[in-house]
C-alpha cells in the first residue's frame, strides 16, 4: 500500500475509496478506457491516475510527480 493513497476522496462525489488503475477490475478497466480522458492520456499515462469507481472521476494525481 503506497503511503498518502489510503483515503484519497472523490473530490466529485465524495466517495471515499478512489482506486488507482492496477487496482480496477476487468469490467472496471473496460469502462475506465471509455472514459474522455483517455482521448487525453495515454494508457500508460493513466495507471499513474486515480479513479472512482461510483462516478468515474479520474483525478491526474500531480503529488507523486515533481515539477
Ligand atoms: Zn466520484
Amino acid at each position: 500500500m503506497m503511503k498518502g493513497f489510503q483515503g484519497k476522496m472523490c473530490p466529485r462525489c465524495h466517495h471515499a475509496q478512489m482506486k488507482r488503475w492496477t487496482d480496477l477490475s476487468g469490467d472496471e478497466k473496460f469502462l475506465a478506457e471509455r472514459l474522455p480522458m483517455s482521448f487525453e492520456f495515454s494508457a500508460e499515462e493513466r495507471k499513474k491516475h486515480l479513479f472512482c469507481p461510483r462516478c468515474w472521476f479520474e483525478d491526474i494525481d500531480r503529488t507523486t510527480q515533481t515539477v
